[in-house]
């Protein structure tokens, strides 16, 4: 394939600064990982509640690969569908307060096959323009119009569902904003669906776990219920530290993605262990509340500090904390040097965000120490002040 110049496009990628590699781990997430034989502190990852090596959700996987092997074997609507993911279902339904919920293999896949099985040509979704690639992507393949408006301009949004006949309407957003870590405007979002006759989808990937008094995320947080979004998506693989990802909602919703997801129905379901170690995690992210109050100071701990060096923070009240340089020279050099004093931070450049707001991506975990938010801000001050 020489005359597909992968070479030389792979030179012009380098040449801009936007050329991505990855990190070799060698030891189990958490907030200190190996690489190359050297440890780091660890402010690059989304298991912020720190279950993704808890003793009890590694035992419940070890239990549940005893008892059922590692393969699943098939498909959902084949034999691969068992009691640990059946369980698991019924105690997400119970969790956020749904009818019911469905589990898929990724968030990514769960975004594309829901959009896909409820839209099509002649619909219309509407869609922040800050939503993770998946949501767009899902988006696109759904044959649906695709309206984007500019990050939380719901203005923006009603003037445009008031101009649209189209069949179907559904208005998409994260309810986290999964590289600015602001929420989205949801009591605004549900009225303005409301008035439009549109349906609400969340994708709640950061906020689930993380907000919420039970960590039921940032719709149990504004107390909206199923009938105010009758979509809710989320992830398994952040707060929740497993993988995979879920979606609740009606009976019918449910019923509907059964039979026309093409990302459930076409691909082999996660292992039995999976779904026993989620249950596990899910029992500690409810009942173990003193995560979600930990990581709440250890985030204004942070911002205080970055606030008195003079770093730009973004509004966010979450554990995603950006701090915007605004070019992939300067991002590429800070995390360079922090990496230099031991502190893993995320890198973040176009497509993922827009062009002049690239940035580190610094993400907390409820088992940070005070002590390494202290040495992140005086690597920092070095780093980019
Ligand atoms: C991570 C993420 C996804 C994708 O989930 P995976 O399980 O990692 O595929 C979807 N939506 C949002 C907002 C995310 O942050």
């Amino acid at each position: 394939m020489d005359h597909w110049n992968l070479a030389s496009q792979l030179g012009e990628i380098k040449a801009q600064q936007l050329y991505r590699t990855r990190q070799v781990l060698a030891s189990p997430q958490g907030t200190n990982v190996v690489i190359d034989g050297e440890m780091f502190n660890n402010f690059s990852s989304n298991d912020y509640l720190g279950l993704a090596n808890h003793a009890d959700v590694v035992r419940a996987f070890q239990k549940a690969a005893n008892e059922y092997g590692v393969g699943s074997g098939s498909a959902h609507l084949i034999c691969g569908h068992t009691k640990e993911h059946h369980a698991l279902e019924e105690e997400l339904a119970d969790f956020t307060g749904r009818q019911r919920a469905l589990v898929f293999s990724t968030g990514y896949m769960a975004n594309m096959g829901v959009i896909s099985a409820l839209l099509k040509k002649g619909d219309v979704v509407f869609q922040d323009k800050l939503n993770h690639a998946s949501l767009i992507d899902g988006g696109k393949l759904s044959g649906a119009q695709l309206r984007r408006y500019s990050h939380g301009d719901l203005q923006r949004l009603q003037q445009s569902l008031e101009k649209t006949d189209l069949n179907r309407k559904l208005i998409v957003s994260d309810g986290v904003f999964s590289m600015d870590g602001d929420e989205a405007q949801l009591t605004r979002l549900v009225s303005i669906a409301e008035q439009s006759t549109a349906v609400l989808m969340i994708d709640d990937a950061h906020g689930i776990g993380v907000l919420g008094n039970s960590g039921g995320g940032v719709l149990e947080k504004r107390g909206l219920n199923q009938q105010q979004v009758p979509i809710l998506m989320a992830t398994l693989g952040k707060g929740l530290g497993t993988a995979g990802a879920f979606v609740a909602g009606s009976e019918e919703l449910i019923e509907t993605l059964i039979q026309q997801a093409r990302t459930y129905i076409f691909t082999t379901a996660m292992p039995a262990a999976i779904m026993a170690a989620t249950r596990v995690s899910l029992k500690l992210c409810q009942q173990e509340s003193w995560r979600r109050k930990k990581l709440a100071s250890l985030v204004s701990q942070f911002r205080q500090g970055a606030a008195q060096l003079g770093l730009n923070l973004m509004p966010s009240e979450t554990p995603i904390q950006p701090i915007v340089l605004g070019s992939n020279q300067a991002v590429v050099s800070a995390h360079a040097h922090l990496k230099s004093k031991g502190f893993l931070v995320g890198a973040i450049r176009h497509p993922a965000v827009a062009k002049g707001s690239e940035r580190l991506r610094i993400t907390l975990s409820a088992n940070h120490t005070k002590s390494q938010i202290d040495g992140l801000l005086m690597a920092l001050e070095e780093a980019v002040c």
